[in-house]
């Protein structure tokens, strides 16, 4: 059934809606009065349907010196290690999201620390932010969207292996403020899409 539901589901990009959310009629493409850009637009309610970009947030946990790497289970990057992170629920703050995801994909509960990177992805149409945990029960009970989750060193983390670039990123602006021994807040951007 697992396996079914991974072959009938995906996430679709670019996210262009063929029907009205609110009345079912076929939407149109234009730009609308007074804007800039092009939305899907309902000429029977007359519904604009405004797409934004999505927060993904997710935590940096640290314990001992090592920091957490979970192996993907799910596409996209299956197999890859990365953050325990993803996208932000509806009616949730950014900081309990970062914390449900570390607990549904790894187990680990936790108080949440400083807020410690923002990285701009306009490529994907997404916002990832990182926040510290400082971690004191290192237990790990990896859930069903990861493989296995385990307690990192530096010099073991599989640079080649992780599953995206604001992991990576994240994970070096780290490792950077640990040897500098301090901890900045970090805003980044990836290089906006191109055309
Ligand atoms: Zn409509």
């Amino acid at each position: 059934m697992q396996e079914l539901a991974r072959t009938l589901t995906y996430f679709p990009a670019p996210r262009t809606q063929k029907f009205c959310s609110q009345c079912g009629s076929t939407l149109t493409r234009r730009i609308p009065p007074d804007d800039t850009r092009v939305r899907d637009l309902c000429d029977n309610c007359g519904a604009i349907h405004y797409q934004n970009p999505r927060m993904v947030v997710g935590t940096l946990p640290v314990w001992q010196g090592r920091v957490l790497l979970c192996k993907r289970a799910i596409e996209p990057r299956l197999g890859y290690w990365t953050l325990p992170a993803g996208f932000m629920e509806l009616g949730e703050t950014s900081a309990a999201g970062a914390q449900r995801e570390t607990l549904e994909e790894a187990g680990l509960q936790s108080e949440l620390g400083a807020l410690f990177s923002v990285i701009d992805v306009p490529q994907a149409d997404q916002v990832h932010v990182f926040f510290l945990i400082e971690v004191t029960d290192p237990s790990l009970a990896p859930g069903q969207e990861t493989l296995e989750a385990h307690w990192v060193e530096e010099a073991d983390v599989p640079w080649d292996d992780l599953a995206f670039r604001t992991v990576s990123l994240t994970l070096e602006r780290f490792f950077a403020d640990r040897r500098a021994g301090q901890y900045g807040v970090h805003y980044l951007a990836l290089p906006p899409r191109r055309g």
